[in-house]
């Protein structure tokens, strides 16, 4: 009887052991079979590596890429090709972030019970940007590199997304190996990092207001330059005494090399770091290239550091992200290219009152520097940046903020490389794209 009794129980436990298992396992496939299928050896999901199905629209439900039996056609338009490429993706995978590699697990048109196995299958992913808005921006850009992005600072998703250079998909050039196209598989917003010139007094003015208890009442002066220990900084323009509201405002380089020295390459990294822009910020899963603050013992590359021209750079998405977290009172959502996508989570960069400040900061540089005509309607808060990059070319031009209108707050970023001048380069580039997202 005994040994009954124990074969009963061995052959129990094996019983309860592969319950236990095929849970585990159907557990799994429903969470994961998707996942599954969209491996990239899977034949039935790929040849020679190319999704075989699928369909790309903007928001609106605009067409940018139907996928059939391999055969990639883009949308009919020249500029809407142009425009969305980096966002949707090439036929090759060569742009790695693209829509048609990141999306994949939703585009095979897999689903639980019959698996990649219907011949009608074809996922389509929605994405959130506005191809309008696209072609907005690429035509604002007219050929010059750079990005340009907008963001929705309540829900995250990225309305306007370009990077230029681009090309046709539908008709790409015989090669690629040409300064036109130097970079051109790169998506400039998410994978690129930048000299960011002035648009990091912001970062030196957020890392000051938490370290010094005067800092909005304190002055430095500027002479047309200044000493920083036996070494001297330039400015654009002789400034006098100036408090940081007005030093923002004619983006004094003495005033913030000075200060920036005041508050310390400890707190001025600190503060890189709290902003995100030293690691990745995630969109959709996809990391952006890190940002980078050097901390260094010299009050010269402190000095330097303050003013957005030592070796400090930034990601065009990483300084969208920080331009949602000033709109949001310090709290910025997590970016995502997918219309009503999965609910994204959130992040504190900034504390309330900082982030309060800077904002209050940002549209007094537009009432009195920018000129609120550039976005007519619209509560616009902003900074120029122009950043040397040596070499006898043209600075970077940046404009970066964010807009208010009918209870929609919307973040944007340009950058124009090699554009010239901050405001008057990339501001009309922002002018032209943020007041169309307002109106679209
Ligand atoms: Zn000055």
């Amino acid at each position: 009887m005994t040994k009954i009794k124990r074969r009963s129980a061995v052959l129990l436990i094996i019983i309860l052991l592969l319950a236990a298992g095929m849970g585990i396992f159907l557990f799994r496939y429903f969470r994961d079979g998707r996942h599954w299928a969209a491996f990239s050896a899977n034949r039935t999901a790929y040849t020679d590596g190319v999704l075989k199905h699928g369909e790309i629209t903007d928001r609106d439900g605009e067409i940018l890429l139907t996928m059939e039996d391999g055969t990639y056609r883009y949308s009919a338009d020249t500029a809407t090709r142009l425009s969305t490429l980096h966002a949707v993706g090439d036929r090759y995978g060569n742009i790695g972030t693209g829509a048609n590699i990141v999306y994949r697990d939703y585009l095979t048109g897999y689903d639980t019970v019959n698996g990649l196995y219907r011949s009608d299958r074809k996922g389509s992913v929605a994405l959130s940007i506005d191809a309008g808005l696209n072609r907005r921006a690429w035509q604002a850009l007219n050929g010059r590199k750079g990005a340009v992005a907008v963001c929705d600072c309540d829900t995250g998703e990225i309305l306007c997304m370009v990077s230029s250079p681009s090309f046709d998909p539908e008709s790409p050039p015989d090669s690629f190996d040409s300064p036109e196209y130097e970079g051109v598989y790169i998506n400039r917003f998410l994978s690129s990092a930048y000299t960011p010139g002035s648009i990091y007094k912001l970062v030196t003015a957020a890392a000051a207001l938490e370290t010094l208890p005067d800092a909005m009442q304190r002055t430095y002066h500027c002479a047309g330059s200044c000493e920083i220990g036996d070494d001297t900084v330039n400015c654009m323009g002789v400034h006098g005494d100036l408090s940081m509201r007005e030093a923002l405002a004619v983006s004094c380089n003495c005033y913030f090399a000075q200060l920036a020295v005041d508050v310390g390459g400890k707190a001025m990294k600190d503060k890189a770091d709290a902003l995100s822009l030293t690691s990745s910020v995630f969109m959709d899963g996809v990391p952006s290239t890190k940002g980078n603050y050097t901390l260094s013992s010299e009050a010269l590359d402190t000095a330097w550091s303050g003013i957005g021209q030592g070796q400090d750079t930034v990601c065009p998405a990483a300084v969208l992200r920080m331009m949602a977290a000033i709109a949001g009172k310090g709290e910025a959502p997590d970016l995502t290219l997918l219309k009503d996508g999965p609910e994204g989570g959130s992040a504190v960069l900034l504390p309330e009152k900082t982030a309060e400040t800077l904002a209050e900061l940002m549209h007094n540089n537009v009432v009195t520097s920018y000129g609120e005509s550039l976005f007519p309607g619209i509560r616009a808060y902003a900074k120029s940046g122009t950043a040397e990059v040596g070499g006898g070319l043209s600075p970077h031009a940046w404009f970066v903020g964010y807009g208010e209108k009918d209870g929609r707050t919307l973040a944007f970023v340009v950058l124009v490389e090699n554009g010239g001048y901050g405001s008057s380069a990339a501001g009309t580039v922002a002018s032209d794209v943020l007041t169309a997202a307002f109106d679209g």
